[in-house]
């Protein structure tokens, strides 16, 4: 994040990083492939190194569609009580269908925001 001095309006990190986008110009592409980051923005030019999402997005993921598909898997299997079979035709797919398009999603959000609060790896600063 060297190049903070560029004066660009203001984007939403939470809409840029749902659409994939820079988190600087709201412009560029933040994505490379479908969940690779790219190298810089095409656009402004802002140096993506500095991005890294580490394992935040997959732990929000497994909680958000886990609730979502067990509260789904249990209510069915209380109301309805449907063969097992069942339950892995439906809730596999369907964990696989929500958890992918949802995982570039939250990516791209905690990068945008990343950028947003200039939130970087703790250091020392120590006087010397
Ligand atoms: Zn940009």
């Amino acid at each position: 994040m060297s190049d903070d001095n560029t004066p660009v309006p203001a984007v939403e990190p939470i809409v840029a990083g749902l659409k994939g986008r820079c988190p600087r110009c709201g412009q560029g592409k933040l994505f490379a492939g479908f969940l690779t980051v790219g190298e810089e923005c095409e656009v402004c030019g802002l140096d993506y190194s500095f991005a890294d999402a580490a394992d935040g997005p997959a732990i929000f993921v497994m909680l958000i569609i886990g609730f979502i598909v067990v509260g789904l898997a249990l209510w069915m299997e209380v109301s309805i009580n449907p063969p097992l079979w069942v339950h892995f035709l439906l809730w596999i797919p369907l964990t696989l269908v929500l958890c992918l398009p949802a995982l570039r999603l939250i990516k791209g959000v905690l990068i945008t925001l990343q950028y947003a609060n200039k939130a970087q790896e703790g250091r020392w600063d120590r006087p010397q």
